[in-house]
């Protein structure tokens, strides 16, 4: 809202958090004066090869920039860059482009910028906001091949000197993984969703960002001073001294709240009583594996593989490139075990043209194994793959979405063949894998003691468990206030989940969100879960409650909290249990995502 001061706010939607004080840097989006100009007959063959040039060109800074992600960063984020590389070497793109040079007798520019903007009306098109979301990649190889034609340097944020604040309609993956990380304080983005790479890079970097902040770019000049929220989406335009203050306290005691939390990283999470709690981290991208060590975790308790899917794209990932990247995980995180869980794609999270279609309701469509049972050759490729990587050890398996025995069944028919194959073929692999479930539909956890002859562990994926049951999709801002991981239908199938567990005598952990609040991950343990995986910068947090407490509390307070009627005074039963020995500075965090 502006003031006389000039103070303003903006919200978005947050998709790394932390707080970012800085001043703004604000990036062009690719010019838009491109003008169209005649080309002679005699001059089109000239103006075809200025355009292949301007193509190779513009491919060596691409693997120039790979090859620099894959030093400064790793593997994952380097990958990036294929998407950019395909896009360019693209052969409708090339030909279309000189076919319209020679066609329409224009210069290259203009015949480039026309079947661009062709591509991004048709990706604007399509309902899904994974693939919507390609087109940013899209862009930016147009603003390389623009910047090539007129032989202009590309403004290289690798240059920056002081600590800035990125303000930009779109900023693209590769931009992001070059520039210099340490005076980018934020990124404050118009464009972009929750599964957008530039969200998902910027969270696995923890470099503070909010998207969808519409307008950003018009209403903000460089050199503005700005504070960006990335928790809760807010962006600050020249804030008064007062709020620049509180900011600027509540990022210092943040700071001292990590620190302190991080010294206890090493300890093991057990309670005043002795019970052992094991601390696992979920990780989307394989480089994030030294961080999660980093950050006191027990191993991976999930690893989402449908992201080397998302960085693949629009390729689907080989065999060699499912087994090197598990290899590298386990390698990472040795001697503790990765938990490997096989495509869950689909669903609300990426559409893949692999898909074949869209689904009027993806969440209940063909998504995670009822895909891979159908589309076995991509769901074998996956558990070659996985076996090979298997064969040193480390590593266990875990299908997505269970709702029938069957599935069970027909998947662990089909990685036996695979590993009858393999073995055939020559290639080591492990005599015998540990194979899991994930509980997250109401129908597995109806039939959870069923289902627990079949595996050897579970983990209970309270994410769709809390959707599916409540009703309520994860992803709708308008619903969110009825997303209440306490609510006693919740907890109701939890209890049941780990009672069959129990019974049958296997492992069970949970990696929802909800392992990620303190509270929540106190009352888990209350209720018997052993081991909790969530994202890997929330186990310090965990860790500092659970070291505070007994068991003995944690479960006269599940039995209290189980017998309460809603998920308000179940959550307010945590907060006066146990509100006071959170770590300080983090306020009541249990209710809604
Ligand atoms: C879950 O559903 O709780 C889960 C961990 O899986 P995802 O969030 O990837 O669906
Ligand atoms: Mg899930």
């Amino acid at each position: 809202m502006p003031d006389m001061s000039g103070f303003r706010t903006l919200r978005g939607l947050g998709v790394s958090a932390g707080i970012a004080v800085g001043s703004a840097l604000l990036l062009e989006a690719p010019s838009t004066s491109i003008f169209r100009v005649p080309v002679p007959p005699e001059r089109i063959a000239r103006e075809i090869t200025r355009l292949r040039r301007a193509l190779v060109r513009c491919k060596r800074q691409l693997l120039q920039a790979r090859e620099r992600a894959l030093r400064e960063a790793g593997e994952g984020y380097a990958r990036v860059f294929d998407a950019q590389i395909m896009i360019l070497e693209d052969s409708s793109l090339v030909r279309e482009t000189t076919e319209s040079i020679r066609r329409d007798g224009v210069n290259a520019e203009w015949a480039v910028r026309g079947i661009v903007e062709r591509y991004l009306k048709v990706l604007s098109g399509l309902v899904d906001s994974a693939v919507r979301e390609r087109g940013t990649d899209v862009e930016d190889v147009h603003a390389r091949i623009q910047q090539a034609l007129s032989g202009g340097p590309r403004h290289d944020l690798s240059e920056l000197k002081e600590d800035v604040i990125i303000v930009s309609r779109v900023l693209s993956p590769s931009d992001l993984v070059l520039l210099n990380r340490n005076h980018v304080a934020g990124l404050a983005i118009e464009e972009g969703g929750q599964t957008s790479h530039t969200a998902i890079i910027a969270s696995a970097l923890r470099v503070p960002a909010v998207v969808g902040l519409k307008g950003i770019a018009s209403a903000v000049r460089s050199g503005e001073s700005l504070i960006l929220d990335g928790g809760s989406g807010t962006v600050h335009v020249e804030p008064t001294s007062e709020v620049r203050e509180g900011y600027l306290e509540s990022a210092r005691e943040s700071k001292r709240r990590e620190e302190s939390l991080m010294a206890e990283r090493s300890l093991p999470a057990v309670t005043t009583d002795g019970a052992i709690i094991g601390l696992l981290a979920n990780l989307e991208l394989a480089e994030e594996a030294a961080a999660a060590v980093n950050s006191g975790a027990e191993g991976v308790g999930l690893y989402r593989s449908e992201f080397l899917f998302l960085h693949l794209s629009p390729d689907l990932p080989s065999e060699e490139s499912h087994r090197a990247t598990y290899r590298s995980l386990a390698e990472s995180m040795s001697p503790r075990l990765v938990v490997i869980r096989t495509l869950d794609l689909g669903g609300e999270k990426y559409f893949h043209r692999i898909l074949e279609k869209e689904e009027g309701n993806p969440v209940m469509g063909l998504r995670a194994i009822r895909f891979c049972l159908k589309r076995k050759d991509v769901f074998r490729t996956q558990l070659r793959g996985f076996l090979r990587a298997a064969a040193q050890g480390g590593l266990a398996l875990m299908i997505p979405m269970i709702t029938e025995r069957e599935e069970l069944v027909q998947a662990r028919e089909i990685l036996e063949a695979c590993r009858r194959e393999l073995l055939a073929e020559g290639t080591p692999v492990p005599d015998r894998v540990s194979f899991g479930a994930m509980i997250e539909t109401p129908a597995a956890a109806a039939t959870a003691d069923i289902l627990a002859r079949e595996v050897d562990f579970f983990s209970i994926g309270t994410n769709d468990l809390i959707q599916y049951s409540l009703a309520i999709d994860r992803g709708n801002p308008s619903v969110s206030y009825l997303y209440r991981p306490l609510h006693p239908a919740v907890l109701r199938q939890i209890q049941g989940i780990l009672e069959a567990a129990r019974a049958a005598g296997i492992r069970v952990s949970l990696c929802g969100e909800m392992a990620a609040d303190p509270l929540c991950a106190a009352l888990l343990v209350g209720m018997g879960l052993r081991e909790l995986s969530m994202k890997p910068s929330a186990i310090p947090e965990v860790k500092h409650l659970l070291r505070r407490v007994s068991l003995a509390e944690l479960e006269d307070m599940a039995r209290t909290a189980l017998a309460l009627p809603s998920a308000r005074e179940i959550e307010d039963l945590l907060q006066q249990r146990l509100g006071e020995r959170l770590p300080s500075g983090i306020a009541c965090p249990v209710g809604n995502k």
